[in-house]
């Protein structure tokens, strides 16, 4: 059975449900070594694995699930002093809601994943084949995610059991009489939250890192017998005279199939430029002209550099989040409404909320990044007849020094949100509308992002339309 599995002739007979993605050369994989290779080596892992198709996919996905269920419930059992395992399975399997309840958000997170994440690994191709890449390769992605999960679980259980409690029961009579001071626990205890918090993040880093491995693991390279077209409107230039014009729109030919005529943006040839200076004028290229930062963009040039153009934007993303909090407290502090900065609330502010601000930002960035590349690709894909969700993905990557821009215009809003509801002008509009001052400030501040929203999709929308005609 496994001669023929291995042989590439017979298996190729019935490998209607495999996708393309792996190189011939590419040893198939039992989709089983998923479990432990998913998350050593992701992108290896998901080109061995190329062939399985979605039902094979789902199954290490499920099996996944139940095994973090199980490892979930021995960990429970082990950290708990009047539940044993057997109880604690009578539990879970009396509630059939609450299973039910749980396996649906499970499939549901899985499902709005793998949709994220369709452009970061879609080629030229039918949409549902893009569709169905991103779902099983996140399926099969699933072991790496449930270890994750239960390395946190296995950690907050025990900090619980064996730090936790001891020490409270230790404490409560010295608490309660109040000879203790508060502030005076041990580090384990103050700094509980922010510990499991930093673990956690750099847990979910990892599963991140690993998806985006694995889904945007694919071969790409420029279609052979890809047919000149005009770079403007689309028309097929096939035997038009070089020194000619486009018959459509009247662009000169040489400018649509002579080699330098899609040359490729700045930061894929940025040459003697240091990064940081070629970071700067691509984003800068890629705001101020979005359609002809389009029309130079090559779209199979390795997805690696803008990729790569992604980090430093995040990166920018978690500062200006920081700095934004920071404005916010400075707002709340100025209106009186946070009375001082108190040990506590400077404490909670340096070590929780700062780092949460800072990481959901520069998350943001590649998220915002996905969902629009994924949302305006897809609707662009269905109306020029070409998956362009590819191309828009290299377009997202390079259109997120704009969401920078974004997230910095939101700073001062940020420091008058802290400041305003206190202030005079929200009192009078929020009485005007007989509504409550924080929702007016809320109002406002969603209208004011209302238009950067529009300002992105169409800048977006502007590159893409730049590049979709591209055959380098
Ligand atoms: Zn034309």
């Amino acid at each position: 059975m496994t001669d023929l599995l291995e042989n590439g002739d017979v298996e190729a007979s019935h490998c209607a449900a495999s996708l393309p993605g792996a190189a011939a050369s590419e040893a198939r994989w039992s989709v089983w070594r998923a479990f432990w290779a998913a998350g050593l080596g992701p992108a290896t892992t998901a080109r061995h694995l190329a062939h399985a198709g979605l039902l094979k996919a789902f199954a290490v996905h499920a099996a996944s699930v139940i095994l973090l269920v199980f490892g979930a419930t021995v960990v429970a059992a082990a950290v708990s002093e009047d539940s044993t395992w057997v109880e604690i399975w009578d539990d879970i399997f009396r509630d059939m809601f609450g299973l039910g309840v749980f396996a649906a958000t499970i499939e549901a997170g899985t499902l709005v994943l793998a949709l994220l994440l369709v452009p970061w690994g879609a080629r030229e191709e039918k949409l549902q084949t893009s569709l169905r890449w991103s779902m099983r390769t996140v399926w099969q992605q699933s072991m790496h995610v449930a270890v994750a999960s239960l390395a946190l679980h296995v950690l907050v259980s025990f900090w619980e059991r064996f730090l936790w409690k001891p020490w409270y029961a230790a404490y409560t009579p010295a608490l309660n009489s109040g000879v203790l001071n508060w502030s005076a626990r041990p580090w384990y205890v103050r700094h509980a939250d922010e510990c499991a918090g930093y673990v956690g993040v750099l847990l979910y880093a990892w599963v991140l890192w690993g998806l985006l491995r694995a889904v945007g693991s694919r071969p790409l390279a420029a279609p052979a017998d890809a047919t000149p077209a005009c770079q403007l409107c689309g028309y097929n230039l096939t035997g038009a005279a070089t020194e000619g014009a486009c018959p459509e729109c009247g662009e000169s030919v040489a400018a649509s199939i002579m080699p330098d005529s899609r040359p490729g943006v700045l930061w894929e040839r940025r040459g003697a430029l240091s990064r940081r200076q070629a970071w700067w004028q691509t984003a800068w290229q890629a705001i101020r002209t979005p359609r002809q930062f389009g029309r130079q963009m090559q779209v199979y040039s390795p997805p690696a550099a803008y990729r790569q153009f992604l980090l430093p934007s995040m990166v920018g993303g978690a500062l200006i989040g920081m700095v934004g909090v920071l404005a916010c407290y400075a707002g709340l502090l100025q209106s009186g409404r946070v009375g001082s900065m108190s040990y506590e609330v400077l404490d909670d502010l340096l070590w929780l909320v700062l780092p949460v601000a800072a990481t959901a930002c520069g998350i943001s960035i590649l998220t915002t990044s996905l969902f629009f590349a994924g949302t305006v690709g897809a609707i662009m894909s269905l109306a020029n007849r070409r998956n362009l969700l590819p191309l828009a993905m290299r377009c997202a990557a390079y259109t997120s020094g704009f969401l920078l821009l974004w997230m910095a215009a939101n700073v001062l809003p940020a420091f008058i949100y802290g400041l305003a509801p206190g202030t005079r002008l929200f009192q009078t509009l929020a009485a005007m509308l007989q509504a409550d001052e924080d929702d007016v400030v809320l109002l406002l501040w969603g209208v004011f992002n209302l238009f950067w929203l529009a300002a992105y999709v169409r800048k977006l929308h502007a590159m893409i339309q730049g590049a979709r005609f591209a055959t380098r």
